[in-house]
């Protein structure tokens, strides 16, 4: 069952439990204005979001493309001021999304016919500061997971929303070429002092364990290969582990 939960004061997390991880969205609630970070992969898990957003004026904001964060926009309602993520989002509405979702609505029939892709209408290159009314999310490109990956830094609580650029227990490593920039922008992050909380999009979302565990794998990724992973690995993420190595070693690039 999906979850909706105030975790602080204005800041609501969303989650739904597939078989082999939980997928997360939130809503952060600002004086005037509200965001919507990520809509899940349907319209119909996207509509209880509504609850949080509460008839606020809202930004739907795409921590990336991929099916299991931007897909379930046009079940979120009435309100949206706009769709908010990096520019190389914006260009894989038009070529890698579409493709993909025809490929699902083929392979699981009933399953995907309720989803319009909705690209982003407003992008960026490289931040963006968005004014909520007495609190601010800046969005940050990073650069890994995908080509089109951002972070979002609340400054006034000191709360990181990672997208897919952090989890645990690992993250998926799509490209060889972005790993170090990748790892130098969390390295960034995690030297930052006034930052408390990582809330990523899957795994855990305790204090900064998300944003550290994520450099201690990447570091080893890139360098002498000492992991600290749990002994338990669930199958998809042992699965994600091999694949990224094969990604690295072979200096590969996909979905791109
Ligand atoms: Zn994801």
């Amino acid at each position: 069952m999906p979850k909706l939960r105030e975790i602080r004061p204005n800041l609501w997390i969303y989650e739904i439990a597939a078989p082999s991880f939980v997928a997360r969205a939130v809503v952060v609630k600002g004086g005037e204005r509200a965001v919507v970070w990520d809509t899940m992969s349907l319209p119909s898990e996207a509509a209880p979001l509504a609850e949080a957003i509460a008839g606020m004026p809202y930004y739907a904001v795409y921590s990336h493309g991929d099916w299991d964060h931007a897909w379930g926009t046009s079940g979120l309602g009435f309100g949206r001021l706009g769709v908010i993520a990096h520019e190389e989002c914006r260009r894989r509405f038009g070529d890698d999304l579409p493709r993909q979702l025809q490929r699902l609505q083929i392979a699981e029939a009933g399953k995907w016919e309720s989803v319009r892709l909705i690209p982003p209408n407003i992008t960026f290159t490289s931040r963006m500061r968005l004014d909520l009314g007495g609190l601010t999310l800046d969005l940050h490109y990073v650069p890994g997971h995908t080509i089109d990956s951002i972070v979002g830094w609340i400054p006034e609580w000191g709360v990181l929303l990672g997208g897919d650029a952090i989890e645990t227990p690992l993250p998926v490593v799509n490209s060889a070429h972005l790993l170090a920039g990748w790892l130098g922008a969390l390295q960034s992050w995690r030297n930052l002092e006034s930052l408390e909380r990582s809330i990523a999009s899957h795994g855990s979302m305790d204090g900064r364990e998300s944003l550290d565990q994520t450099v201690d794998y990447l570091q080893a990724l890139s360098g002498d290969r000492q992991f600290k992973l749990p002994r338990k690995l669930k199958d998809f993420y042992r699965e994600t582990h091999q694949k990224n190595l094969i990604v690295v070693d072979g200096g590969l690039s996909l979905h791109e």
